[in-house]
C-alpha cells in the first residue's frame, strides 16, 4: 500500500498559533518504508539551519495507486551569475521569453524581496497583469502530495535541489501554470530557480547570504479559473521521474 507522509515544523508554537515555520518535507512511500521515512523527517525538523523545531506535525494518509499521476521531471539548466541583481535580471529575461510580462516578473520579485516573514506556501500571480490571484494572504498555496521516484537513492545531501525539482515539475505539469520563481528561506542557500519553457533554470545567486527569507510565485495564464489549479497543486498525487533531469 502507498502512503503520503507530510511533515511541517515550527518554532515558538504551531503554525496555527503564530509559530515561525522551520521546515517542511514530504514523501510518497510504500508501507514498508513508512517508519524509516517518518524518523528521517522528524530528524530534519530537529536539525535545521533555522533552528530546532518545538512543534512537529506529521500527517500520514493512504494514496490510491490508481489515481497517481506519473510525470517526467523538467530538465535542469544552470546559470552562473555574479550578483543577486544579475540573478534577478536573468530570471526576468527567462520569464519574459516564455510569455510572462515584465510587469508580472517585477511584481513577483518585489513581492518576495519585501516579505518580512516566510510564507508556508506560494503566491499565485496573473502572468500578464501581475495581479495576485490567491486569497491566502501570508499563508500561500502549498504544493503537496508529490515525491520523486528516485528519492531514496538520490536525495541524501541534495534535498534542496531534488525536492525543488520535484515540486517545480509537478507545478509545471499543471494546466494554466506558465512559470515559477523561487528562492529558499534557508539562510545557507542562495541558489534559486525559475521554471518556464519546460526547463528548470537553476540560478547561482538569488538572495543575499544569511537571509532567512525566501518565497515562491506561480505565474498563471490569464483568465484561467484558479480553483482547479489550487486543487491540483494541493491534492493530486504526483510521482516524478527525475532520471530525466539531465544537467545541461
Ligand atoms: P524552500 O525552497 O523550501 O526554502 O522554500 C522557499 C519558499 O517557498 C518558502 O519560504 C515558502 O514560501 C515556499 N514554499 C516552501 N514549500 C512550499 C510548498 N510545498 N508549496 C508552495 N510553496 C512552498
Amino acid at each position: 500500500m502507498l502512503y503520503s507522509i507530510r511533515m511541517r515544523a515550527a518554532k515558538g508554537g504551531s503554525h496555527e498559533t503564530g509559530g515561525t515555520h522551520i521546515s517542511g518535507a514530504e514523501r510518497i512511500v510504500e508501507d514498508t518504508e513508512l517508519s524509516t521515512i517518518a524518523s528521517e523527517l522528524i530528524t530534519r525538523a530537529l536539525h535545521h539551519a533555522k533552528g530546532q523545531a518545538d512543534y512537529i506535525n506529521l500527517t500520514i494518509d493512504t494514496v490510491n495507486k490508481d489515481n497517481v499521476i506519473y510525470i517526467k521531471s523538467l530538465p535542469i539548466e544552470t546559470h552562473t551569475v555574479n550578483s543577486v541583481e544579475e540573478g534577478h535580471a536573468t530570471v526576468t529575461d527567462l520569464l519574459v521569453k516564455s510569455g510572462i510580462t515584465p510587469t508580472a516578473c517585477n511584481r513577483a520579485i518585489q513581492l518576495l524581496l519585501t516579505l518580512t516573514t516566510n510564507m508556508r506556501g506560494a503566491i499565485l500571480l496573473d502572468a500578464v497583469t501581475g495581479k495576485r490571484l490567491d486569497c491566502t494572504n501570508d499563508r500561500g498555496i502549498r504544493v503537496s502530495h508529490m515525491d520523486s521516484i528516485q528519492s531514496n537513492t538520490v536525495l541524501s545531501g541534495k534535498h534542496h535541489m531534488y525536492e525543488a525539482l520535484t515540486l517545480a515539475s509537478k507545478a509545471s505539469s499543471c494546466n494554466g501554470i506558465l512559470g515559477e520563481l523561487c528562492w529558499s528561506d534557508d539562510p545557507d542557500y542562495v541558489i534559486g530557480y525559475v521554471s518556464c519553457n519546460h526547463t528548470y533554470h537553476r540560478i547561482s545567486k538569488m538572495k543575499i547570504p544569511s537571509s532567512p527569507i525566501g518565497g515562491r510565485v506561480f505565474f498563471i495564464q490569464p483568465h484561467m479559473p484558479v480553483e482547479p489549479i489550487i486543487d491540483y497543486l494541493e491534492n493530486t498525487d504526483v510521482l516524478v521521474d527525475i532520471n530525466h533531469a539531465c544537467i545541461k
